[in-house]
């Protein structure tokens, strides 16, 4: 998704810019102004509490904002971005945006200011007054409103400053250089947009052959922890060191240790579509490392697949593969084969409940020759990269 705030005193100019930008990004945009005097002509409880309060040229209540915000958010869901005009107005509001984005699983990408003088806006405002119809673009309605601005609604800025995500723009400037510069700014964040798969699914369904293919035809990076391990010991690095001796005392590798090796992954990586990880988070804990991981490079889970496959079929994939050269340390005994498939049950299984809660979990059928399991994978992986 692209979540983007316009920001800026009346008549920076943030309607005008949102159509144009409504148009070429296809946003679903949201103007609190706009949502208000609908509900003010439509006569309704939340119109008629706030009518007094828009002709003075003050704030409604942050309660308001909320519910009207809140309902447009839902009914909206599947939009590819929010475009928010006139809204956060108060420090408040820009933690209740916070908190809207997190129930949908998003962030706000970027706040753009819309930097003019107090005298232009009024006078812009004046201009506008003539036409628009509006009973609050009349010049004492017009003081109210940029005394409000100044009160409540620039201490915003600093919240988006805080968190990096603040944009300033010259509003002076003529309509198609203000739009050009947010276009860079938007294209910049798109570019940022990253697909993330985590592949789930029991040892033997398949995961990692189809992960590797998966990553190779869509341009993502294949992120397989048990992979990377084995990458640090046969680099000898000071990790690998320690991993070589936690695998001959029979211990588990620490998050600690995996966290890093991913964290390295995801900062290092350059010219990828996204990610896809596979063998990660197995844990509980390391779904609540992913999160954070991905937070912190401004992205988050996008699609998560679990590819399905029969217990006996596992046990006869898994026995099968041991008796070639295929075969892994931890498969070559039955009873290694069982301990794993329990251990998926355990721990990762879990996982996948917790993730259902927020994420419409995709169920692959795993049954059948590669490529038709891969076809049914990229169909799927195709439909995530149109929605963003
Ligand atoms: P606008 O169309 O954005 O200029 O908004 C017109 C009027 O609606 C404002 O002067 C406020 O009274 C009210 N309003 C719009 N958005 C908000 C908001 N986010 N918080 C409080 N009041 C708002």
């Amino acid at each position: 998704m692209l979540n983007i705030a316009l920001f800026g005193p009346p008549g920076a100019g943030k309607g005008t810019q949102s159509e144009m930008l409504i148009e070429k990004y296809k946003l679903f945009y949201i103007s609190t102004g706009d949502i208000l005097r609908k509900e003010i002509k439509e006569k309704s409880k939340l119109g008629l509490e706030a009518q007094s309060i828009i002709a003075s040229g003050g704030l409604v209540s942050d309660e308001i904002i909320v519910q009207i915000i809140e309902k447009t958010i839902k009914e909206n869901q599947e939009s590819k971005g929010f475009l928010f005009d006139g809204f956060p107005r108060t420090y408040v509001q820009a933690y209740i945006l916070e908190g809207l984005m997190i129930k949908l699983n998003t962030s706000l990408n970027c706040l753009i200011s819309l930097e003019v003088e107090e005298e232009e806006s009024v006078q812009r405002l004046l201009n506008r007054g003539k036409t628009s119809g509006r009973s609050d673009d009349s010049e004492d309605v017009i003081r109210n409103r940029l005394k409000e601005y100044h009160n409540k609604t620039l201490p915003v800025l600093k919240y988006y400053k805080d968190r990096g995500i603040y944009h300033s723009i010259n509003g002076l400037n003529t309509i198609e250089q203000v739009h050009d510069e947010i276009c860079e700014i938007l294209q910049d964040e798109l570019s940022k947009n990253l697909l993330n798969i985590v592949l789930f699914g029991y040892p033997g369904s398949g995961r990692g052959s189809q992960g590797m293919a998966l990553a190779k035809k869509f341009g993502l990076q294949y992120v397989a922890t048990g992979k990377m391990l084995e990458q640090e010991i046969e680099n000898k690095t000071e990790t690998g060191k320690r991993i070589q001796e936690l695998y001959e005392n029979g211990d588990l590798v620490p998050d600690e240790i995996v966290v890093q090796l991913i964290e390295q992954k995801i900062e290092k990586a350059k010219d990828i579509k996204g990610f896809i990880f596979k063998g990660f988070p197995r844990t509980l804990v390391q779904s609540y490392i992913l999160d954070g991981l991905l937070k912190k490079n401004n992205s988050s889970i996008s699609e998560i697949i679990d590819i399905e496959v029969p217990t006996l079929e596992l046990i006869s994939r898994l026995d099968a593969r041991s008796k070639t050269d295929r075969c892994m340390p931890y498969d070559d005994s039955t009873e290694k084969i069982v301990k794993r498939l329990q251990e998926h049950e355990n721990k990762t299984i879990p996982v996948i409940e917790k993730y259902s809660q927020t994420h419409n979990i995709k169920k692959i059928d795993g049954m059948g020759s590669f490529e038709e399991v891969f076809e049914r994978l990229s169909t799927e992986i195709e439909q995530e990269f149109r929605k963003i």
